[in-house]
């Protein structure tokens, strides 16, 4: 039997963990330390643990990591990082630098079962949910590669894949994020994007997991947003906006609604109009993203004066509306451009 990979396990998991063993659950917090804030890889570090347990433990477990294939950096300063995981699959994140922040986007799958017409990840299709080692590890790994004094201050769930298709795993993950014996970040600082799956939205909720909620809305009605998301067909949008209504926010929170400007299908004045006429009353945000090209997506990115037309009708009618600038398009890292291409390239 291979050794158990600790790798992904939560606070409870952890404790239960070394109790199992015959040791006492401050065991397991002392271990999580280790893995996530002090990010060692093996149980000899771990010194605050006796000999005899840390030889306990490298005998029957390890700590799993990803390998870090290729680094881009993008003349804006964005980086992309290509990790091939153990079945020798590869993903890719983001790390995107702001004055005040640093954040890192994180796949949750590799490839996406969507469809989504105008996204890159959706064109290679599905292979496997990451289990939350794997998810956690694009943090880990790309802060073993910061500089001095950089530190990533937010993770956003928008890089390869739909997060709330692996609910239990994003889970986890979103959990060992937040602990104070994991990555201790806020849940403010945390943002799951979603295409709107109805129940396991509300089941976030349920389960009282906290994270910031962005969902991608990308069109103002029915027929387009089927046209462009199939998974309209099967949670249509007015039902999404129905359960956007009735998810408990916190009260200072908002969803944030994203939505892909693509030239001649969903961005024109009409369309604004009727986005403001459907989010009516929903406590949100809307974030303009121009399309991001790519030979394999038969679309166009609006002009930017339509863009700011958009905007502006929008911003007339009470709604806070950014335009998201693209960031890390000349290295393939912009938002729908991930496309895990370690595959091809090894076979070339
Ligand atoms: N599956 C999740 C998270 C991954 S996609 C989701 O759909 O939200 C992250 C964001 O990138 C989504 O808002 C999506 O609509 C957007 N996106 C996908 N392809 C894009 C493209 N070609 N240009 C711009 N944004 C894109």
């Amino acid at each position: 039997m291979g050794k158990k990979d600790l790798m992904g396990m939560t606070r409870s998991e952890l404790q239960r963990f070394v109790e199992e063993l015959g040791e006492r659950a401050f065991r397991g917090r002392q271990i999580m330390r280790w893995i996530y804030q002090k990010g060692v890889t093996s149980f000899s570090e771990m010194s605050d643990l006796s000999k005899s347990f840390r030889q306990k433990l490298s005998e029957s477990c390890r700590i799993g990591r990803l390998k870090v294939l290729q680094v881009e950096t993008s003349h804006d300063g964005t980086r992309k990082f290509l990790f091939g995981l153990e079945d020798g699959q590869a993903i890719e994140s983001v790390l995107i630098p702001e004055q005040e922040r640093l954040t890192l986007c994180v796949s949750t799958q590799v490839g996406c079962a969507m469809g989504c017409k105008f996204c890159v990840t959706a064109q290679m299709g599905f292979s496997r949910n990451l289990m939350a080692g794997e998810i956690l590890g694009q943090i880990l790994e790309v802060r073993r590669l910061l500089k001095g004094s950089q530190r990533i201050t937010n993770v956003v769930l928008m890089g390869m894949g739909e997060p709330l298709a692996n609910y239990p795993e994003v889970v986890k993950a979103i959990e060992v994020m937040q602990d104070d014996l994991g990555f201790g970040l806020s849940y403010r600082r945390i943002t799951l994007s979603t295409v709107g799956l109805i129940p396991e939205l509300e089941r976030l909720f349920k389960d009282g997991v906290r994270c910031r909620i962005a969902i991608s809305l990308n069109a103002s009605d029915q027929k387009t947003r089927s046209f462009l998301m199939p998974v309209s067909h099967r949670y249509p949008l007015q039902q999404l906006l129905e359960c956007c209504r009735r998810l408990p926010l916190p009260s200072r929170d908002r969803i944030t609604f994203e939505y892909v400007m693509i030239k001649d299908i969903n961005s024109s004045p009409r369309d604004a109009i009727r986005l403001s006429e459907i989010l009516k009353g929903i406590k949100c945000k809307i974030n303009l993203i121009p399309l991001n090209e790519a030979p394999e997506i038969p679309f166009r990115a609006p002009s930017k004066r339509d863009i700011e037309e958009f905007q502006r009708i929008l911003l007339q009618r009470g709604f806070t509306a950014l335009i998201r600038q693209s960031r890390g398009g000349d290295i393939s890292a912009a938002c729908g451009q991930l496309r895990g291409k370690v595959m091809k390239r090894r076979l070339s």
